[in-house]
């Protein structure tokens, strides 16, 4: 009964040259996530709009993705511009759908922000239907090569096991499957390559409206300021647990761990199904081998499955915040990943 808290998600596509060869299991809690502040960002979004369009509109008019990039985005445009958000905190980016309003959005924007990597599947059919010749479009990991990481993951079972299940597999064709493309597409979580999505954010909005550059030069330096004395904690809290081995149910935290000497074991599953017991066996199995010293879950997500597997593995359980979903204050970032590594921390010990 358990098990049904918990949602696989599969991989899809083969493996492109990028990613080891191992299948994957990830069991992703990203769409559990619901957190009581979405429906309050998603007010506040609304004000910004609403207010944006009677007293701002000379205002340069921003659109980005989902929470990462917009976080950096309004952190870097400050009040010289309205930052728009296309998937709204609350909604799986991941699975995520474009509706009418994001095409009109995109065809009257001129200023469009993205993480890239792959992540925004969505995007690029939208930006097509949009027909919008005049849009700038920000790639905010550009120059960040995420290729060559080397990724830990776990079958829990074989994809024969669940050929029966043709039914789902459809569905969940939209589930990890473009992480794989391009490598794994969850940069905004190491401080470090979200310093480089921020320093691209400020060079495209300088050069798509150079009106506003001194603004976004000194915005970007205070942030990236905070960004470095982020990455400065992470090295001296997390250089005491080095090679700490962890396990996650959403392939989120491959580069942060990379960044500082951690290990990262994602257990996903394909094709998307519940776990079974001899998928919690196999998870089982993934701890002993690996020498795990913790497990994450995710905010908010009350997931009695974990709490009792890792009463099982005698393991500790925390929370890791892939920030897909949150406030819409760019300090929420900062916040946020200081919890990360208190908790990161916490299990590494
Ligand atoms: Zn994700």
């Amino acid at each position: 009964m358990i098990m049904q808290n918990l949602k696989i998600l599969k991989k899809g596509k083969k493996q492109v040259n990028s990613w080891k060869k191992q299948i994957i299991l990830i069991t992703s809690l990203c769409l559990l996530s619901i957190a009581s502040g979405c429906t309050q960002t998603e007010e506040k979004t609304e004000q910004t709009t609403a207010q944006s369009s009677v007293s701002n509109t000379e205002k340069t008019q921003i659109w980005t993705t989902f929470l990462p990039v917009y976080l950096f985005t309004q952190a870097v445009a400050g009040d010289v511009a309205n930052v728009e958000i296309l998937v709204p905190p609350g909604v799986d980016i991941h699975d995520y759908q474009a509706t009418p309003d994001n095409v009109r959005a995109i065809a009257s924007a001129k200023i469009l922000v993205k993480n890239g990597l792959g992540m925004e599947e969505f995007l690029e059919d939208t930006v097509k239907n949009a027909e919008n010749p005049q849009l700038v479009q920000i790639d905010a990991s550009k120059g960040i090569n995420v290729v060559d990481v080397d990724e830990n993951i776990v079958s829990a079972k074989d994809k024969k096991d669940h050929d029966h299940d043709h039914d789902h597999d459809h569905d969940h064709d939209h589930g990890h499957k473009h992480e794989h493309s391009q490598g794994n597409p969850h940069v905004w979580l190491d401080p470090v390559f979200a310093k480089q999505q921020v320093i691209n954010i400020r060079d495209g909005l300088i050069a798509a409206d150079p009106q506003n550059q001194q603004t976004y030069q000194a915005n970007a330096a205070a942030y990236i300021q905070e960004l470095e004395n982020l990455n400065n904690e992470f090295q001296q809290t997390l250089s005491t647990t080095p090679n700490c081995t962890f396990i996650t149910f959403h392939d989120a935290f491959v580069h942060m761990a990379k960044r500082y000497q951690l290990q990262q074991v994602a257990v996903v599953e394909l094709p998307e199904d519940k776990l079974s017991p001899a998928d919690v066996k196999k998870a089982i199995n993934t701890v002993k081998k690996y020498n795990v010293k913790a497990l994450f879950s995710e905010p908010g997500v009350d997931n009695k499955l974990l709490v009792s597997l890792s009463q099982d593995l005698n393991l500790s359980l925390y929370p890791l915040n892939p920030l897909e979903n949150g406030e819409t204050n760019p300090q929420y970032y900062i916040q946020a990943m200081k919890s990360n590594l208190k908790n990161l921390s916490a299990g590494c010990k």
